[in-house]
C-alpha cells in the first residue's frame, strides 16, 4: 500500500514541490473505490466455488449410494453363486477337492469322502494332502506308496504340469485321478469312478469281435484270427480253415421257428469248441456258418480226423422243445501255404470246397481243389444263362398226369419246369430252381409256369385240374392272388380246375400273411396241396395249419415199398389221417405195379409216377386222355 501512496503523492505533488491536497484526496478516495470493487468481486467467485463444491459433493453422494447398492447386488449374487457352486459340488459325480500353496486342503466334497470311505474327522479343511493320503492308505484305498506319490505329485506341481493317473483299487473298482496346479502353488483333484465305463467298452469291444448269440470268435476276429496266424506259419508247418455249413438248418428254422433254429446254432457252437484243441480257432460267420482255424498240424490226417470228429458231433441228436432233431454238416478245407498264404484266398477257397461237399450231399467234407474255382465260375454263368434263358424262351413245361388208383381216371397233371438249353440239353428244375430262388427270379418265372399251365390246361377234359408248383418265394409275395387271378382270367380256366402244390416250409415263412393268401386262392376255388409229405420235421403239424385238399406222400416212402415195414406203416397212417380229414393222397414215385397194388391197398387215393407215365411235352399228354367220343361213353 504504500508504494501506491508514494505514486499517488508523486502524482499529486507540484513541481513546486508543494503536495495537491485536494487531488491527493480523490485519488485516495478512487483508490478505495477500486479497493471495494476487487473486494466485492472476490466475495462473488467464492460464492460461485462455494455453489460448484456443494453440487460436487450432492453427486459425489449419489455415486457413493449407487456404488453401495451395486455392491449389496453383487454380495447377493456371489452369496447365490456360492450356493450353486456348493450345491454343484456336492452333487457331481466325481470328487473334487482343493489345496492350497501351503498343500492343506481348502475344499473337499462329499463325493470324495464316499468314493474312499474316509472319515470327516480327517478329511476337513486344513488338513494336510500327507494326511490325507495316509488316511486313504490306512482304509485301503490306496495301493501307492504314499511317499514315492508325495514326491511325483510334488514334481509335477512344481514344474506346473498335470498329474493324472489310473487307480485300480483292491476292490475292483477303476479310478481316474488328475491334479491340476493352480497359480497359487496348490492344486484342483478330480476323481472319477470309471468302473462302469470300462466294463461297458470292454463289453463293446467284446461285442465287436464276438458273435452274440454263441459267444464264439465273429467274422472280424476270425479274419485277424487268421492273418496272424498266415503271418506267424513256420516255414515247412501248415493250418487249415474248415468251413462247415449246417445241412438242412433253413429247414428247421422255417419248420420250427428261429428260436428253436437260435437253440440249434447254441448247441453247435458248444459242440464245435468241445471238438477242437484250445490253440485252435472257432467262429460263426453267419447264419449256419461256422469256420475253423487248426494250427500247428502234424501230420497230413489231422484235418480230415478233425473234420470227422466234428461230423459226429454235429450227427448226435439234438433235443428241441421235445423234438429230437438229427442235423449234419458240410465241410470244406482249405490247407496253408498251399491253397493260398492271404486270408482271402484261403477263406475264399475253403468257402469253394464247402459248396463242393454240400454238393455231394449231406455230412460230408471235401479239401479245396483248384477245379472247384471252375465249377463257381460255370455256376455263376449258369445265373447269367437263367435270367437270358426266361428272356428268349429256352423253358418249356412238361406235364405228369396223377391217376384215380380206383379208375385209372386222370384227376389231374402236374406242371413240371425244363430248361431246354441250346448246348448243355434239357437241365432238371433240382439245378436251376434253387438258383432261381436264390437271385430271385423264381417269381417271374414261377408266374410264366402258372400262365403256361393254365393256357395248356384249357385244351385238356374239363374234369382234369393242372397242379403247379409253388416256391416259398412266391407264396410270401404280395402279388400271389392278383397274379393268379389274372392268370385264370387271361387264359379262361375255371379257378376249380387249377391245383396248387406247395411244401411245408412254405408254412413255416412269415405264416399270417403267407395262410391269408392261401385262404384266399381257396375261396377262389383253388385246391391246395401239400407237396413232398413227410420229408421235413413238422409235416404232421402243418395239416394244422391249413385245411388242405390233399396230401402229396413223397417219393422217398413209395420207394421202401413193398418191402420196408416203416414205410408201410407212414404211407397207410398218413391214408388213413387223410380220410379221416377228407383230404385226397397221392402216392408219388409209384414205379412197378407192386406198389400201386400195395398204395391202393394201403389206402391212398391216388398215384403218380412212371409206372402210369413219365413227365411228357404237352402235345404228348393230350395223346394220354380217353377221346371225347371215348370219354361221352364212360360218362354214358
Ligand atoms: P416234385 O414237385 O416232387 O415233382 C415230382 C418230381 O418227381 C418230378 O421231378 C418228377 O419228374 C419226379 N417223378 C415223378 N414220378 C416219378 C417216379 O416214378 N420215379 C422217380 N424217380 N421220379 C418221379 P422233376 O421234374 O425233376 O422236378 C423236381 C422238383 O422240381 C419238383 O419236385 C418240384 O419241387 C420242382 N419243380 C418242378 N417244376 C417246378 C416249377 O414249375 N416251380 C417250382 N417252384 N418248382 C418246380
Ligand atoms: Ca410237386
Ligand atoms: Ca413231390
Amino acid at each position: 500500500m504504500h508504494k501506491l501512496f508514494a505514486r499517488q503523492i508523486a502524482k499529486t505533488t507540484k513541481p513546486t514541490g508543494e503536495v495537491d491536497i485536494a487531488a491527493l484526496g480523490e485519488l485516495v478516495i478512487e483508490a478505495y473505490t477500486q479497493a471495494d470493487r476487487d473486494r466485492r468481486r472476490t466475495d462473488r467467485s467464492i460464492g460461485l466455488m462455494i455453489e460448484e463444491l456443494d453440487q460436487l459433493n450432492r453427486g459425489l453422494e449419489q455415486l457413493v449410494e449407487e456404488r453401495t447398492t451395486a455392491l449389496r447386488e453383487r454380495e447377493n449374487e456371489l452369496q447365490e453363486q456360492n450356493l450353486r457352486f456348493n450345491a454343484a459340488l456336492q452333487n457331481m459325480s466325481q470328487a473334487l477337492l482343493l489345496f492350497d500353496g501351503a498343500h492343506k486342503l481348502s475344499i473337499c466334497n462329499q463325493r470324495y469322502i464316499e468314493m474312499y470311505g474316509l472319515s470327516t474327522e480327517v478329511v476337513k479343511p486344513g488338513c494336510t494332502f500327507r494326511t490325507l493320503l495316509e488316511h486313504r492308505k490306512e482304509r485301503g484305498n490306496f495301493p501307492d506308496d504314499v511317499e514315492q506319490y508325495l514326491t511325483n505329485h510334488r514334481a509335477a506341481m512344481a514344474r506346473g504340469q498335470i498329474y493324472s493317473r489310473i487307480v485300480e483299487l483292491s476292490d475292483g473298482r477303476t479310478i481316474v485321478v488328475v491334479n491340476h496346479p493352480m497359480a497359487t502353488g496348490g492344486w484342483v483333484s478330480t476323481h472319477e469312478d470309471i468302473t462302469e465305463r470300462r466294463r461297458a467298452e470292454k463289453q463293446i469291444a467284446h461285442m465287436a469281435r464276438h458273435d452274440a448269440l454263441t459267444n464264439l470268435a465273429n467274422r472280424v476276429q476270425f479274419q485277424e484270427r487268421l492273418a496272424q496266424a498266415l503271418a506267424e506259419i513256420p516255414r515247412g508247418e501248415r493250418l487249415a480253415v474248415l468251413y462247415l455249413g449246417l445241412d438242412q438248418f433253413k429247414s428247421v428254422n422255417d419248420t420250427l421257428g428261429h428260436n428253436m433254429g437260435d437253440e440249434l446254432l447254441k448247441i453247435v457252437a458248444g459242440r464245435l469248441r468241445n471238438t477242437v484243441r484250445d490253440i485252435d480257432t472257432v467262429a460263426r460267420l453267419a447264419g449256419d456258418e461256422f469256420a475253423i482255424i487248426q494250427v500247428n498240424l502234424e501230420r497230413p490226417t489231422d484235418t480230415a480226423n478233425l473234420a470227422r470228429r466234428i461230423g459226429e458231433a454235429i450227427r448226435a441228436p439234438v433235443d428241441l422243445a421235445g423234438q429230437t432233431i438229427v442235423t449234419d454238416a458240410s465241410i470244406g478245407i482249405a490247407i496253408a501255404p498251399a491253397d493260398g498264404t492271404a486270408t482271402s484266398d484261403i477263406m475264399k477257397n475253403a468257402d469253394m470246397a464247402l459248396h463242393g461237399a454240400k454238393a455231394e450231399g449231406r455230412g460230408s467234407y471235401r479239401f479245396f481243389e483248384p477245379e472247384m474255382d471252375a465249377r463257381m465260375k460255370r455256376r455263376r454263368e449258369l445265373e447269367q444263362a437263367l435270367r437270358r434263358a426266361l428272356a428268349v424262351g429256352e423253358f418249356e413245361l412238361h406235364f405228369q398226369p396223377i391217376v384215380n388208383v380206383a379208375d385209372n381216371h386222370i384227376t389231374s397233371c402236374e406242371a413240371l419246369i425244363r430248361w431246354n438249353h441250346p448246348e448243355r440239353g434239357m437241365i432238371p428244375p433240382a439245378e436251376f430252381i434253387p438258383i432261381a430262388e436264390e437271385i430271385g427270379l423264381i417269381v417271374q418265372l414261377g408266374e410264366w409256369v402258372l400262365r403256361t399251365a393254365c393256357a395248356d390246361a384249357v385244351h385238356w377234359p374239363d374234369d382234369t385240374k393242372v397242379a403247379v408248383n409253388l416256391s416259398p418265394i412266391q407264396v410270401m409275395n404280395k402279388s400271389l392272388v392278383p397274379m393268379v387271378v389274372s392268370a385264370l382270367a387271361a387264359t379262361g380256366l375255371p379257378a376249380t380246375r387249377l391245383d396248387i402244390e406247395i411244401t411245408e416250409s412254405v408254412l413255416m415263412q412269415n405264416t399270417d400273411t403267407t395262410i391269408n393268401a392261401l385262404h384266399q386262392l381257396r375261396e377262389l376255388g383253388v385246391s391246395i396241396s401239400m407237396d413232398d409229405f413227410g420229408t421235413g420235421y413238422s409235416s404232421l403239424s402243418c395239416l394244422h395249419k391249413f385245411p388242405f385238399d390233399k396230401i402229396k406222400i413223397d417219393r422217398s416212402f413209395i420207394s421202401g415199398l413193398p418191402e420196408s415195414a416203416d414205410s408201410i406203416a407212414i404211407v397207410r397212417a398218413v391214408a388213413g389221417l387223410a380220410k379221416n380229414l377228407n383230404m385226397i393222397t397221392t402216392a408219388e414215385g409209384v414205379e412197378t405195379q407192386q406198389q400201386l397194388d400195395q398204395i391202393r391197398m394201403l389206402g391212398c387215393t391216388e398215384m403218380q409216377g412212371y409206372l402210369f407215365s413219365r413227365p411228357c411235352r404237352a402235345e404228348d399228354l393230350l395223346k394220354l386222355f380217353p377221346s371225347r367220343y371215348e370219354m361221352r361213353a364212360l360218362s354214358a
